[in-house]
């Protein structure tokens, strides 16, 4: 009897602590108050602040805007001009190494100059770098024009006459001038750095064949080297003046890539 009454006792106890169990809530943690749970865990560095500002700068007092006059004998100094940047372009023919040349710094001479002038010593004809000689200053477009014109040149001269190019020889190239060196009239394309004056080729036989020596023979092997390098130019260039365009030019070949036409693309080959 006894037993029961204990078995009854606790059955009612553990009803009373199911009971109290199921009115409580399980305390949850506390909510982090927001501003806490938005700051990161790392510190990062504060942004700068934007260039333009909010407030505008303050302005100087309006009243007496020329401040007090000087002591007699005192100037303030003005405010040096801020120097423009110049910025140069490489050339893509320098870079794939169909060039060996060496960016010089802008040229500006009176009306004259270039922004990115090359210092040109070679061009790759047939697998080798060629000589370039003579000093050329020249810009990228007749720097990438020059590597197949003398592959050309040089590919003659193995089929025909059995030898390669030893150097290309330039007279001028960069000069601040009128065309036809007038005292008048409009700049040359050399004014720009965009013409070149080929004098000759050095060949790896020992000849030296030059415009002005090899041109008059038109069935000598050098008055055909001439003739053909000056009718394969016309390929490269949209100027091409050999000796029988005019006296100026009979000892070289000028080339350059000057505007003729409406649309730039007619050529110039005499
Ligand atoms: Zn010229």
């Amino acid at each position: 009897m006894r037993f029961i009454f204990a078995c009854l006792l606790a059955s009612m106890s553990f009803a009373a602590l199911a009971q109290q169990a199921g009115d409580t809530t399980v305390p949850l943690p506390k909510p982090r108050p927001a501003e806490l749970s938005a700051e990161p865990a790392v510190k990062l560095p504060r942004h700068r602040p934007a260039a333009t500002p909010d407030k505008p700068a303050p302005k100087p007092p309006a009243a007496d805007p020329i401040g007090p006059p000087l002591p007699p004998g005192e100037h303030v100094a003005e405010p040096a001009e801020p120097t423009a940047r110049i910025y140069q372009t490489a050339c893509p023919a320098v870079l794939l190494g169909k060039v060996e040349a060496k960016a010089l710094p802008p040229i500006e001479e009176k009306q004259c100059g270039t922004q990115s002038p090359l210092s040109v010593t070679g061009v790759l004809a047939n697998g080798r770098m060629v000589p370039v000689a003579g000093g050329v200053e020249t810009d990228c477009g007749i720097a990438s024009a020059l590597p197949d014109w003398i592959e050309s040149i040089d590919s003659y001269l193995m089929a025909r006459d059995n030898t390669r190019i030893a150097e290309v020889v330039v007279g001028t190239s960069y000069m601040c001038r009128n065309v036809n060196n007038g005292s008048t009239g409009n700049l040359s394309f050399h004014a720009f750095a965009d013409a070149l004056d080929v004098v000759g080729f050095k060949l790896e036989d020992g000849r030296f064949v030059t415009v002005d020596g090899g041109w008059r023979d038109a069935l000598s092997p050098e008055g055909r080297l001439l003739r053909f390098a000056h009718d394969s130019a016309c390929a490269h260039f949209t100027t091409v003046l050999g000796p029988e365009a005019n006296a100026e030019h009979h000892d070289h070949l000028h080339v350059d890539l000057g505007c003729h036409g409406k649309t730039c693309t007619a050529r110039l080959c005499e």
